[in-house]
């Protein structure tokens, strides 16, 4: 095992093991999973009933929108790496709490550390919210910006866009524009900032940084 995918398994069984407020409430832990190797992750909010069921992230019905829209610009789930904001189920399903979510914060932060993205994809508002406290989902999805050494892309939560279709066709437009993203990110010059590796907690508007 190389020594990325070591430090991968580490954060897994850390993720596994660790006692939350969570976790007397859920059924088990769900880490992130997929390619360590991939330019871009997607973050969601935090596992619902399947993906409780399962130890899996994102294999419920908004999983199964995501791997379409997945499909949609070639890729498989497997090609990507996909987690959560938060590891453990919030009882039926409710927002998790700023506490709840601080819990977790170091697992995320690991993870993206590790990983080193070229594009984190933020799906919905409780991960735009992570990195950009201020910003509102519905003003700045589809639009990268970048921020630190992490180019972020907003974009809806596919659970949002299950039941609304102008949710989903405005989902389905983001989602096209992510493999232009990437090569776009492939010719931008490098950024030196170590201070980024945290989330911004001070965030700039927006549209001062979007740089697509
Ligand atoms: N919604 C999420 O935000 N994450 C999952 O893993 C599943 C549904």
């Amino acid at each position: 095992m190389n020594d990325k995918l070591a430090a991968l398994q580490q954060i897994i069984t850390d993720i596994k093991t660790h006692q939350c407020s969570l976790r007397a409430g859920c059924l088990q832990a769900v880490p992130g999973e997929g390619n360590p190797e991939s330019p871009v992750v997607f973050i969601g909010e935090g596992p619902g009933r399947v993906e409780d069921e399962q130890g899996r992230p994102f294999v419920g019905p908004a999983g199964q929108l995501l791997a379409k829209l997945l499909g949609s610009i070639g890729l498989k789930r497997e090609d990507v790496y996909i987690t959560n904001v938060v590891k453990c189920r919030p009882p039926e399903n409710r927002d998790p709490s700023p506490t709840e979510v601080a819990e977790h914060h170091d697992f995320l932060q690991r993870e993206l550390e590790l990983i080193k993205p070229k594009l984190v994809v933020l799906l919905g508002r409780h991960a735009l919210h992570w990195f950009l406290p201020d910003e509102q989902i519905s003003k700045v999805r589809g639009k990268a910006k970048r921020q630190g050494q992490y180019i972020y892309f907003p974009i809806y939560h596919p659970a949002a866009a299950l039941h609304n279709p102008n949710l989903s066709n405005t989902l389905k437009e983001d989602f096209l524009k992510i493999p232009a993203l990437l090569k776009k990110i492939d010719e931008l010059p490098p950024v030196d900032d170590a201070s980024s590796l945290k989330p911004p907690r001070t965030a700039l508007p927006h549209q001062q940084l979007a740089i697509f």
